[in-house]
């Protein structure tokens, strides 16, 4: 800790822009009035959660509607509408298995991840062109627009597409460009992040790597995702230490199927700076103090995780315990076309199930901008909207 703030930042936080109000504008001054201000709340914040923790009203809908949101664990081509499948198969001249999209939605029941991970894959084979991966990135970020996700850092997986022959600049030119579209039409910024297949060797991961770098400023990190038992992290520590050599971001999926041990892999191994689910670490102590020590967020997805059998219901969930025990929670879609929901019906579910209050819904929105890959003035600004908005309605 700075030696200007020998026990409370916010009292000497005050006591130095008084000093500096009163006309003592030294440069000490206003580097210590600097590092104050990074390690506490605006004021106006502070006032904020002091009001939401009294708030004892009922959440209403529109409320978690309009909440300016972010969100960080979402797949791509989990976004892909039984709508959109029929049309890019058709004018990419291929069959389906199905006769209609009510066919689709209904062969959506899962037993387990693996369940679902053989329709997706099945579902990914319509993309074909660039203008499909495009046309996909439009609907999704349009989509996220409405819910007022401000920011979102979707991920993509380019080896389901390489492996059947479709080049990988194919795939990120067209996701990239709907990035940059959407930034400029709706006003929606997003990132980039890819993964790695984890039931695919390591070789092939470097591999893709290797595609990637061309590519490096249109992607901000690597992760991990797939069939996770079986497949533990360790299997890729070379591919992330050349990811992070070449300057990449590192994040992966761990804890959700498989067990706090691939938690741990994820965090010594690949050395990551968020983990994708992680809701299993509640079975390990240790590591549930690690991650709150450390400030590891956790990308939780609660329909994906009652979806795929890994809770029986939402109101088994464990997310309030997890923000219980100070764990960094952010709210997510995952594959939100296959799983009943985008951000918002994530946010309502969770709401409802678990009687999140004001106060629950705003640190978790705002754990999501902080948790996010952005610069500090970039997750300021999201966070001053963010807390207009709670000061604008507060009496709804
Ligand atoms: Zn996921």
């Amino acid at each position: 800790m700075h030696d200007t703030c020998p026990f409370n930042p916010f009292v000497e936080r005050i006591r130095i822009q008084e000093k500096i109000d009163a006309g003592e504008k030294t440069s000490a001054l206003l580097s210590s009035l600097g590092d104050c201000k990074r390690k506490t709340p605006p004021l106006a914040r502070t006032i904020i959660i002091s009001t939401l923790k009294n708030q004892k009203k009922p959440v209403p809908e529109a409320f978690i509607e309009g909440i300016p949101k972010a969100e960080l664990h979402i797949h791509i081509e989990g976004s892909l509408e039984p709508e959109l499948m029929f049309e890019f198969a058709r004018r990419n001249g291929l069959r389906l298995p199905f006769t209609s999209v009510d066919e689709v939605r209904e062969a959506y029941e899962f037993a387990d991840l693996q369940s679902f991970l053989q329709l997706y894959y099945q579902g990914v084979r319509v993309l074909v062109n660039e203008r499909d991966f495009y046309d996909l990135t439009c609907a999704y970020l349009k989509k996220a627009r409405s819910q007022n996700i401000r920011y979102s850092e979707m991920f993509f997986d380019p080896q389901a597409h390489t492996g059947r022959g479709i080049a990988f600049d194919t795939v990120i030119g067209g996701i990239h460009h709907a990035m940059l579209d959407a930034k400029q039409r709706l006003g929606i910024s997003s990132k980039l992040v890819m993964c790695f297949l984890r039931d695919l060797s390591e070789e092939s991961a470097i591999a893709t790597l290797q595609q990637a770098l061309p590519f490096k400023d249109w992607i901000v990190a690597v992760g991990l995702d797939s069939s996770e038992v079986g497949h533990p992290p360790e299997k890729f520590t070379k591919v992330f230490d050349k990811a992070r050599e070449e300057g990449f971001l590192t994040v992966a999926h761990a804890g959700e199927e498989g067990p706090p041990e691939y938690v741990w892999q994820a965090l010594d191994r690949l050395k990551v700076s968020r983990i994708d689910h992680g809701v299993r670490c509640i079975e390990d102590p240790d590591l549930t103090a690690r991650l709150a020590a450390d400030g590891i967020p956790l990308t939780v997805c609660p329909l994906s995780n009652v979806k795929l059998r890994v809770f029986e219901s939402v109101e088994q969930h464990n997310l309030k315990q997890l923000l219980d025990h100070g764990l960094c929670v952010t709210i997510n879609s995952d594959d939100p076309a296959y799983f009943g929901g985008y951000l918002t019906e994530n946010f309502l579910a969770v709401q409802k199930a678990l009687r999140l209050d004001r106060h629950d819904i705003y640190c978790l929105v705002r754990n999501s901008f902080q948790a996010a890959f952005l610069s500090p003035d970039e997750k300021q600004t999201f966070l001053d909207e963010l807390d207009n908005y709670i000061s604008q309605n507060q009496d709804k």
